[in-house]
């Protein structure tokens, strides 16, 4: 599982608020606590936690009350949020040029997969419709040239190459006129990399950029060097000027703290990642699918948004007031039940993904029947019954010509009354208001 630790490290997060009302600032104290251990443990770099932990804190107790949803869910929501925003928010496309072929340069150390990625590159690029070169700029090595030979067969592009004689800004050059020559939409071009960063290197690449004039400087990066990665976007950029990264090896046991630092260390977004060894392990980075599998909540989340849009922010107040001067009734109590009928459909969708069926269809198409049997008998109440539910307490009469008329039995309507005084009391206790709420016992 990708990123597992950070997953279980979180986890316990969750689990110290089970059983909390609402977030407050002293039982986050904890939680707080083990959500920033989970990133430090997955090398995560140690300013980014910090600002991390702060922003997720200050939210956790502005938050406000969303009706049904526990402190834990608030909090898984808050923290992806928060780790969307880190990771850059929104996809990073490549860019194409306007005019002429579009040049990508690859940098990266050795071994961190930058001649699969030309391979993998070329053959994401193809199914999008682009012909694709590839120029072996890696002199040094000549099992590098012959081994991107030997991919670029596998995807069906040309491979341009001039062995190790030539200086590769000359072979880039000469790369370029080629692929102009032959119409190439996108050209690629390989590049000697290095155990470490050394001077030779950077003006190498330096020399490269000046005569491709590429459209993305790309920095491959291994996932499982952590926040090193980080530095490292950090250090091409300040040196060469680049683009974005390709985080390669996610597929392996890193542990998240690339993914989650290189863009706020270096401002630079990750645009791609490699998943895998075979050809089609390229995909775009897309920072809300990150979140979401590092957290293993997508129910948790769509739970929570949905109840955000169910309920507005005015919709609370709202609703806050009633429940202080004891006004819920069963107008508020028919709005509640159908906001929360909605998400229950919604989750019906959610069941569908693996491991996560928390609510059961049974259980869904039985809470969809008891509001259809709720509607039918508030729809008889009349306007006065619905805002004095206290008349139906009183009034054994009352609840009987509901029965008969809604076609339900008085012991149904009865329920129903109760429910809604449980629920008044629910409310205020969840609100804090230390008032004597008990339920009315019906008069006969
Ligand atoms: P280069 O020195 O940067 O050109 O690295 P290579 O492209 O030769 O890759 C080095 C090793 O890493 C090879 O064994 C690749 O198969 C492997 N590799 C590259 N990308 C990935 C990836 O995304 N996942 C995994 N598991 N292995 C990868």
């Amino acid at each position: 599982e990708m990123f597992g630790q950070l997953t279980s490290g979180l986890e316990a997060a969750w689990n110290k608020l089970k059983g909390e009302e609402v977030l407050t600032k002293e039982n986050i104290v904890e939680p707080m606590r083990d959500i920033r251990r989970a990133l430090l443990e997955a090398d995560v770099s140690l300013p980014v936690v910090r600002r991390f932990v702060q922003a997720v804190s200050d939210q956790a107790v502005g938050v406000g009350l969303i009706r049904g949803v526990r402190p834990d869910q608030q909090l898984v929501k808050i923290v992806n949020d928060e780790l969307v925003k880190l990771m850059g928010g929104e996809v990073s496309d490549l860019e194409f040029a306007k005019s002429g072929p579009t040049v990508i340069l690859l940098a990266g150390l050795q071994g961190v997969g930058k001649t699969t990625v030309c391979a993998k590159l070329a053959f994401y690029l193809k199914k999008l419709g682009k012909s694709c070169m590839l120029v072996a700029g890696d002199v040094y090595r000549p099992a590098a040239i012959d081994q991107l030979k030997i991919l670029g067969g596998q995807v069906g592009v040309p491979v341009y190459s001039e062995g190790t004689e030539i200086k590769p800004s000359e072979i880039a050059k000469h790369g370029l006129e080629e692929a102009k020559k032959k119409q190439i939409d996108v050209v690629i071009m390989d590049t000697a990399g290095r155990l470490q960063i050394d001077k030779s290197m950077m003006d190498e690449l330096k020399e490269v950029k000046k005569v491709l004039n590429p459209t993305e400087v790309l920095l491959v990066v291994d996932a499982m060097t952590g926040q090193e990665a980080a530095a490292l976007v950090t250090t091409f950029n300040i040196e060469i000027g680049i683009t974005g990264a390709i985080l390669t090896k996610l597929d392996g046991d890193s542990r998240g703290g690339a993914a989650l630092s290189v863009r706020e260390v270096s401002g630079k977004p990750i645009k791609l990642v490699g998943r895998g060894e075979r050809l089609e392990d390229l995909e775009p980075f897309y920072p809300e699918r990150m979140a979401g599998r590092i957290l293993g909540m997508g129910d948790v989340l769509s739970f929570v948004e949905k109840a955000q849009e169910v309920m507005k922010q005015e919709d609370a107040e709202e609703l806050q007031k009633k429940i202080m001067s004891a006004k819920f009734d069963f107008n508020d109590f028919l709005k509640q039940t159908r906001a929360v009928a909605q998400m229950g459909s919604m989750s019906r969708v959610i069941g569908m993904i693996p491991g996560m069926a928390k609510v059961t269809p049974s259980q869904i198409r039985e809470a969809e029947k008891s509001l259809k049997i709720m509607e039918s008998m508030i729809e008889v109440m009349t306007p006065e019954e619905r805002e004095k539910p206290e008349l139906l307490a009183e009034s054994a009469t009352r609840r009987k010509r509901i029965a008969t008329e809604s076609g339900k039995t008085e012991q149904q309507v009865s329920q129903l009354v109760a429910q809604l005084f449980q629920m008044r009391v629910r409310m205020k206790n969840l609100m804090g208001v230390m008032e004597n709420g008990s339920i009315p016992a019906l008069s006969n």
